[in-house]
């Protein structure tokens, strides 16, 4: 192995010497604490390191010593419920808020080795069977909501020779030998894959499902979809931390990974406490059984920014591999990129647009192009996504900064958030008129098994809303009495949908989870009054009534009703809404 010595220190760079023959992306231990760095850069015997821990108190020429390893993640039970650092080394609640007191260069395993797991043996399995990469051995109940498949590494490939019995085991015990030409492979629950490295899968897929979020901006009208990449930017405060936060707590996916990066420890911290306390919708049990927590805020070590974001990506795809879905939530993907320009400022690399490195895009590009549906790798057949969902923080709610406009290029749904929504406490304040999803198409068909027509409503909504704005403009310029009776409907109903719909609040024990159904009626009810108001008032009836109608302040508490009662709420409203509108039609007809 490469033992060189610190040649240079630059904050989170260090450069050493003597170096030839580490490679790129190698793990080295610097110093006599034995600090974890990466190399990213060599040159001539000159290697220049990422170090993910503090480098106060390391002094040139002490010892670095290569590893020939890459970074990587430790897969196994023992992940889920769990909080870990950047290098993946288990947090708690209280280190996340103060930072931690993790000693330098000390490495905890990211995994219990002294904890037992049931294993249950896959049935279809014998002794003597062909496996390959992927293969499912068996399963361990990690928690009551998630069955953990164990794998066979995707580097293994060869004949059963040995399987272990249903028992408790532990992360490294042996639980099955597979020989090929002689050679014989142990494995164990535990495996390790590179973290920058893509795992692999049999093919892509077209994303076809919608991603359930129960935010009803998102679901009605700009949509994710399981497999699928977003971003979410917005000045400071605009509401992205509690959106993602949202989006971990109630998707409707297997498991969630969130990834805090660079934002505050006591926001983080926060949040863990918020989900002990939640539970699932569907399985009743707390949320955190399924979810992932990975802390790297503001005050731990900058270049482990870049270790958080793709730790996740990897947890993301290992779990994908077992054929789940799940989401990905990065807060905040600009926090990386600051790292990233002040590392390659230290390296004294050529800066790109606004001092981030040449390099920004194609970074970005490799955290979201590991979003994705797949055929996953391996027996018995399964399909699996990742979806991934980065916050983009511009200073100055500038969207024409670099991260922002990076991220575009990559995403198919954008969730613009908007200062001024927030200020006037309009949440989530996302902007119907700059947001977008590429994936309309795509979902259209999942939202087609029920009978009200989604993509109808959806159009209707925004052309709604798009209309206000025009109207807006001219109201603006000479008041709203200059408006057609028709126009001022708009205007009325428009609002319905900003303040009845949009507006959804996150702290809301009924409305912060808003179910399929219950928006798709919702979308219906507002339509209906929309175009049986339309009817009255050409028919003659004033604004002044139709305003004045009961059906409008029940549709403004919709919102809070109980989704298990909306089906009924929805009859009513339906039945109340041609009553008061429809009937006048006739008597004047
Ligand atoms: P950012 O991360 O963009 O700086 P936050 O997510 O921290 O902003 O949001 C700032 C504040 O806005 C929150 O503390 C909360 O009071 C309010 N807020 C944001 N989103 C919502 C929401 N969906 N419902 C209710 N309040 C919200
Ligand atoms: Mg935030």
């Amino acid at each position: 192995m490469v033992v060189g010595r610190v040649w240079r220190i630059s904050g989170p760079l260090v450069i050493a010497e003597n170096m030839s023959g580490s490679m790129i992306y190698e793990i080295v231990y610097i110093g006599s604490e034995a600090l974890v760095g990466e190399v990213i850069g060599i040159q001539g015997d000159k290697a220049f390191i990422q170090v993910y821990e503090d480098t106060s108190g390391l002094s040139v020429g002490e010892p670095v010593e290569g590893s020939g390893r890459l970074l990587s993640a430790e897969l196994g039970p023992g992940l889920l419920g769990k909080v870990f650092d950047g290098l993946q080394r288990p947090l708690s609640e209280l280190e996340v808020l103060i930072g931690p007191f993790v000693r330098r260069g000390v490495k905890i395993p990211s995994l219990p080795r002294d904890v037992k797991w049931f294993f249950r043996k896959e049935k279809a399995l014998e002794v003597g069977a062909k496996v390959g990469p992927n293969d499912v051995l068996g399963y361990v109940d990690e928690t009551p909501i998630v069955t953990h498949k164990i794998m066979v590494p995707p580097n293994v490939s060869g004949y059963l020779k040995e399987i272990v019995n249903d028992g408790d085991y532990r992360v490294n015990d042996v639980i099955a030998r597979v020989e090929k030409g002689g050679e014989v492979f142990d494995i164990s629950m535990r495996q390790q894959w590179p973290i920058r490295k893509a795992r692999p899968y049999v093919k892509r897929l077209e994303p076809t499902e919608l991603l359930v979020t129960g935010t009803r901006v998102l679901d009605a009208l700009f949509p994710i979809v399981m497999g699928g990449k977003a971003a979410v930017p917005g000045g400071f405060g605009s509401g992205k931390t509690v959106l993602l936060q949202t989006l971990t707590k109630w998707s409707r996916t297997q498991v969630n990974i969130y990834v805090g990066c660079g934002e505050r420890g006591n926001e983080m911290a926060d949040a863990l406490h918020g989900f002990k306390k939640l539970v699932d919708p569907t399985s009743g049990r707390p949320l955190y059984e399924k979810a992932i927590f990975i802390a790297n805020t503001s005050n731990m070590p900058v270049a482990a920014r870049e270790t958080s974001v793709f730790l996740g990506t990897t947890l993301g795809e290992y779990f994908r591999d077992m054929g789940y879905d799940v989401l990905l939530v990065a807060d905040s993907t600009s926090r990386w990129a600051e790292a990233m320009r002040e590392i390659s400022a230290r390296m004294e690399e050529m800066p790109g647009e606004e001092g981030f490195p040449a390099y920004l895009g194609s970074r970005l590009a490799q955290f979201y192009e590991r979003s994705g549906r797949v055929e996953c790798l391996g027996v018995p057949n399964r399909y699996g996504s990742l979806t991934i969902v980065g916050a983009v923080s511009p200073p100055g709610a500038d969207f024409s900064e670099p991260v922002t406009q990076n991220t575009l290029r990559y995403i198919g749904t954008l969730i613009s958030l908007d200062v001024s929504l927030a200020n006037r406490r309009h949440f989530p304040s996302v902007s119907w008129l700059l947001s977008y999803s590429l994936y309309v198409d795509n979902v259209s068909t999942w939202w087609s098994k029920y009978v009200i027509p989604w993509s109808e409503l959806r159009r209707e909504f925004l052309r709604l809303l798009q209309k206000e704005a025009e109207l807006m403009e001219i109201v603006r310029l000479v008041g709203p009495d200059a408006l057609p009776e028709q126009d001022k409907l708009i205007l009325e109903v428009s609002r319905m949908i900003r303040e009845d719909f949009l507006q959804q609040s996150a702290y809301h024990p009924i409305d912060s989870y808003s179910p399929p159904e219950k928006t798709l009626m919702m979308m219906d009810i507002i339509i209906k009054f929309y175009r049986k108001a339309y009817d009255a008032l050409l028919q003659g009836m004033s604004l002044n009534t139709i305003k004045g109608l009961p059906i409008r302040s029940k549709i403004a508490r919709m919102k809070e009703v109980d989704p298990r009662e909306f089906n009924k709420f929805y009859i009513n409203a339906i039945n109340e809404i041609d009553e008061s509108l429809s009937k006048f039609v006739k008597v004047v007809s």
